[in-house]
């Protein structure tokens, strides 16, 4: 099994992935396990790699994440393409694939079943893509072969907690890009002062973990799908032009555009005043 689940993901350019025995994954939401029949089994937990060269961009002012095309839409197809395959070779079990919306604790799984470690900033260290991947699995009811790791840990360094903008602001940055409504103005002037249009790397920016695979060379997606599309510096006229099938594949558009929008309003008042002064 593991060379033929090893084949079909290379086919579609993962070569991050581990099996971890169901009973060693925390489940977090027991309803969504129930929905798909599996009672027991083994779920293959995947790593999406992401950073493109794109999100290197000096000017860029969106969440690395965000910078290529919906990665749920990835998911879509990738599982598309896979779990058909699946299905024929194992004709008596069942497959379902999970991204984001998950049953289990993916970081957790992740790190039992060997992708990586678990980072102070909350994230799944990679070796190859440091903490730049997407987190997905497909459970089955089929019992693989594996071994349960202890799960390991980053050193500690400190450096994500000293760059987080939360240690001065009280609140992250990132949940607040993707606030909805109107912002107190501590919140806008948050917002104007780290200059983020959506989401925030900063406790990955600095964690020695990407410098490490930046300095390997490994840090690239080899995925051409988050290759596709990319904007990587959001503007309102960028924004304002964009059709809504274009909209509708940025990792943004799961809120109104009317979010987005009132943080590139705040940003361009930011630099507006810049200008003057
Ligand atoms: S920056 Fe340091 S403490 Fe934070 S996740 Fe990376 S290694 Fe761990
Ligand atoms: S995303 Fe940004 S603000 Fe939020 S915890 Fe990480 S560094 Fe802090």
């Amino acid at each position: 099994m593991f060379a033929f689940l090893s084949e079909i993901l290379q086919k579609n350019h993962i070569d991050c992935f581990g099996i971890l025995p169901l009973s060693a994954c925390r489940i977090t939401k027991p309803y969504l396990l129930e929905k798909t029949g599996i009672a027991d089994g083994s779920a293959i937990l995947l790593a999406v790699p992401y950073f493109t060269p794109a999100c290197d961009d000096p000017l860029r002012n969106v969440s690395a994440y965000a910078v290529g095309r919906n990665y749920h839409d990835f998911f879509e197809s990738l599982y598309h393409n896979v779990l058909p395959q699946l299905e024929k070779a194992y004709p008596e079990n069942r497959f379902v694939g999970f991204a984001d919306h998950s049953p289990i604790a993916e970081i957790d799984a992740a790190a039992r079943a060997g992708l990586g470690r678990i980072g102070k900033n909350g994230l799944l260290l990679t070796e190859r893509y440091s903490s730049y991947v997407f987190l997905g699995e497909i459970l089955t009811d089929l019992l693989l072969p594996t071994q349960v790791l202890e799960p390991a840990f980053c050193e500690d360094c400190g450096l994500c907690r000293e760059k987080c903008p939360m240690q001065e602001c009280g609140i992250c940055l990132s949940a607040l890009t993707q606030k909805k409504g109107i912002l107190t103005s501590g919140e806008s002037a948050t917002i104007q002062k780290f200059g983020s249009a959506w989401g925030c790397d900063l406790c990955q920016e600095v964690c020695p973990h990407t410098k490490k695979a930046k300095e390997a060379g490994t840090l690239y997606t080899p995925i051409p799908y988050f290759y596709e599309k990319t904007v990587s510096h959001l503007t309102l006229s960028v924004l304002d032009e964009m059709e809504e099938d274009f909209f509708a594949e940025r990792a943004y558009s799961w809120r109104p555009r009317e979010t987005v929008r009132r943080n590139l309003i705040l940003l361009e008042e930011e630099t507006k005043k810049g200008d003057h002064s």
